[in-house]
């Protein structure tokens, strides 16, 4: 059964180091989902997107989705691809995402991510 209420759903990477999602649920209904990799050994994380379904945009579920990513790597190494979407900068900057263009690990370049190690000007 779906509980009605506000959630934080970890969906665990296929490969050690791979791309994992935290989504912030109400339901069934996915808010929005950030997409992340954590390398255990080498302790880095890679912010590798964010996306928030538009009809819940400035509820600072953003925010939320950035946050529980630097709690579940915390004292991990971060950096990130850059914002995917056009208005996405702005967000990037509000919900403190790394600035650090993506530097992935051995590990992490071996698991086959979407990595974007160029950020655009
Ligand atoms: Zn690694």
């Amino acid at each position: 059964m779906q509980q009605r209420r506000l959630q934080l759903v970890v969906v665990p990477p296929p490969v050690r180091a791979g791309a994992g999602q935290i989504q912030l649920r109400w339901g069934a209904t996915i808010y929005g989902h950030v997409e992340l990799s954590l390398c255990p050994v080498d302790r880095r994380g890679l912010l590798l997107g964010l996306h928030v379904e538009p009809r819940h945009r400035r509820r600072g579920v953003g925010r939320v989705l950035a946050r529980a990513a630097a709690a579940r790597g915390g004292g991990f190494s971060w950096s990130a691809n850059p914002p995917d979407e056009a208005d996405a900068a702005a967000l990037w900057a509000r919900v403190g995402a790394p600035r650090a263009p993506a530097s992935p690990c051995s590990h992490q370049e071996a698991a086959g991510l979407r990595i974007e190690p160029h950020w655009p000007k």
